[in-house]
């Protein structure tokens, strides 16, 4: 059934979350959000008519929904990975728009607000163990970070650099380590481990986790009793900061790496829109994000496109061009 109402919707859907207002003088510029996807929002520089823009998505949440309400419309996605379907969720938007709330929680470790990476592995279980008399259901975890073109597994001892091409079957990342999840604390221990290893390297270089892509990918292997199996998965990403830097302000390694987010962020754009236009050649090739991605990219691949704005005045600029970059994925 999971399937079924997912089909009708179509393989690429686009949400968009607006997080609350963290400052009481700057004014709101995001003015209605519809119950069908709509947002509008107004140019605070503009006469009201000449700077209104429109926008449609699948679904809007506006800023006092909460993570349960967002992870209700994504479950039925999540499910399908348990029927073998790849699933690719991603978290885009400007540095200080909710990315990270949204799929990890909010920082400092409780387990209140639990976003979607935590939210999904939880309810795997639930469903391996409501199915464990039909189907025995194996979960395995990965994480990588991709910095500057370059990949590092998140959940080794030694987090070096390692390589990426997709393997074979085109899910699974060769050479990052693969662990094994039976329960939720098995999940928060790893990613707690992490989350750790991508703070290491943040003192290194001012800010790095908003500077690069994080993959969370969960590996699904079911057996049936009539020795039938399927293999499929689900990959979490929070991506890098999508907002301009100035080139005149910017030298050196943030040049380099600013360089690097806008080239790998406007081509998973253009692989998800030649997939929706259903063109014969998808560039997977032209960024390590999507090549890494590519087996859970389209074919019947399912991708969901949640995407982060702030509502305040001073967001207005990289607000219009996330609503634009999703409008532009988006197929409604
Ligand atoms: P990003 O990952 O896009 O840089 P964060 O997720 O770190 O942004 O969010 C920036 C700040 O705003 C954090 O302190 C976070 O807890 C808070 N925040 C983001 N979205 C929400 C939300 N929907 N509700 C409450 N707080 C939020
Ligand atoms: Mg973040």
């Amino acid at each position: 059934l999971y399937n079924m109402v997912q089909d009708l919707k179509g393989n690429i859907r686009v949400y968009c979350r607006i997080r609350p207002s963290f400052s009481s003088e700057s004014k709101n510029v995001i003015k209605f959000i519809g119950e069908d996807g709509s947002v509008v929002i107004l140019d605070p520089a503009k006469p009201q008519k000449d700077g209104r823009k429109d926008f449609q998505f699948n679904r809007v949440f506006d800023p006092t929904s909460s993570q349960d309400e967002v992870f209700k419309d994504t479950q039925p996605l999540i499910r399908s990975v348990m029927d073998g379907y790849n699933v690719c969720i991603f978290a885009y938007g400007q540095t200080g728009s909710g990315k990270t709330h949204t799929m990890s929680g909010p920082s400092g470790g409780s387990t209140r607000d639990m976003g979607i990476n935590y939210l999904a592995l939880n309810d795997l279980f639930q469903m391996s163990n409501r199915r464990k008399d039909i189907i025995h259901y194996d979960i395995h975890v990965q994480m990588v970070e991709i910095y500057n073109e370059q990949v590092r597994d998140l959940l080794a001892e030694d987090s070096s650099t390692i390589r990426s091409c997709p393997t074979d079957n085109g899910l699974s990342i060769p050479d990052a380590t693969m662990h094994s999840v039976n329960s939720t604390t098995d999940v928060l221990n790893l990613m707690k481990f992490g989350e750790m290893n991508r703070m290491v390297s943040s003192t290194a270089i001012n800010n790095r986790s908003s500077r690069s892509h994080s993959v969370l990918t969960i590996h699904v292997h079911g057996k049936d009793t009539s020795g039938g199996t399927l293999r499929s998965c689900l990959h979490l990403v929070d991506l890098a900061g999508s907002e301009r830097v100035d080139k005149s302000e910017v030298t050196g390694d943030r040049l380099k790496e600013a360089q690097y987010i806008n080239k790998s962020l406007s081509c998973l754009g253009d692989v998800i829109t030649a997939l929706a236009q259903k063109n014969s050649h998808i560039p997977y090739r032209n960024s390590k994000l999507t090549l890494l991605l590519q087996g859970a990219l389209g074919g019947h691949a399912k991708t969901l496109m949640l995407a982060h704005v702030s509502p305040e005045e001073d967001s207005f600029n990289e607000t219009i061009s996330t609503l634009k970059f999703a409008q532009r994925v988006s197929t409604v």
